[in-house]
């Protein structure tokens, strides 16, 4: 395993030159791109390191796997998909223009437009601190804290998604602070997570939302089930199709670069590689998991060997 790791990690860096930072948030175009680290932790809590896999980096858009867990353990699925739908939108991460013109409900929860309903629905009686425990839990690691610089960074340049938040408001989706939802939900986007972390979250998720040590339940199972397939759907924005074909692991990336993959019953595995492709998913990252698919027979519908 630990070879297979290091041939994925060689894999991967000869992609990142093809992809770049995140720069619509100008803290993360600071990072170096190079980074790149891959974890895996399998179910007999065996853990695989290659790279880079203890640097903190933002979670971004994986925290709508963790604020979608949350939303539906606390409020029930009734409530949160009152006013979203489960499609994937073909559109990417940030796009407004199906909510505006096609649909009057965001398309999923993975999608801006649907993490921000999400939050939405939350911001009222949970606070920041009660889900970053949540996340700190889910993740098994108890040093995830917000990282101050991104997120004042990304709430002086989120034109966008207070463009969508707004738009929401106005269909009767948000119905409380339309600002402080933005804030939450930016919270959120920020918290510094490394691989490790990322697989760990991929472990508990891949044992139906249990403790993998302790057997311990730490995330509702019908929670962990809807939460893993919309991952497969709609994971990886408007590549999720692509890759669902190539790699078969349900996953979910950030712009920070993460990618968290859950193979059930099987393993986690956390990636950090910050060189993102034009979608916004880590375009060495996409590689390594590709390449741990095939070499490790993870696709979730590989033929027996
Ligand atoms: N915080 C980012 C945003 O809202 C998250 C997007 C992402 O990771 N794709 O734009």
């Amino acid at each position: 395993m630990q070879k297979v790791l290091e041939e994925a990690l060689e894999i991967g860096k000869q992609y990142i030159e093809y992809g770049n930072c995140a720069s619509y948030i100008p803290e993360l175009a600071r990072v170096d791109k190079n980074n790149l680290g891959v974890c895996i932790i399998t179910k007999s809590v065996d853990r695989y390191t290659a790279g880079d896999t203890k640097k903190r980096f933002t979670i971004q858009s994986i925290s709508k796997v963790i604020s979608l867990a949350f939303a539906l353990e606390r409020l029930g699925h009734e409530k949160v998909f009152e006013k979203m739908s489960m499609e994937p939108s073909g559109d990417a991460f940030d796009s407004l223009l199906k909510l505006d013109m096609a649909s009057n409900k965001p398309f999923n929860p993975m999608i801006n437009a649907g993490a921000l309903a999400t939050i939405g629905y939350l911001v009222a009686d949970f606070t920041f601190e009660d889900m970053l425990e949540y996340a700190r839990r889910v993740c098994m690691d108890k040093n995830i804290v917000m990282d101050e610089t991104v997120y004042e960074s990304e709430m002086s340049h989120c034109a966008r998604n207070r463009a969508i938040a707004y738009l929401l408001q106005s269909k009767g989706i948000l119905e409380h602070d339309v600002e402080e939802t933005l804030k939450l939900y930016t919270k959120m986007c920020s918290l510094s997570v490394t691989a490790e972390s990322l697989a760990n979250l991929g472990l508990v998720l891949a044992s139906g939302g249990r403790h993998p040590e302790t057997g311990v339940r730490l995330m509702d199972a019908e929670a962990v089930r809807l939460v893993k397939s919309i991952m497969l759907t709609c994971g990886m924005y408007d590549g999720s199709g692509e890759f669902a074909v190539r790699v078969g692991i349900p996953s979910k990336s950030g712009v920070g670069g993460g990618i968290l993959a859950v193979v059930e019953k099987r393993m986690g595995i956390g990636i950090y590689g910050p060189a993102l492709d034009e979608k916004g998913n880590s375009i060495a990252g996409q590689k390594m998991l590709e390449y741990l698919s095939k070499t490790l027979n993870l696709h979730m519908f590989a033929s027996e060997l």
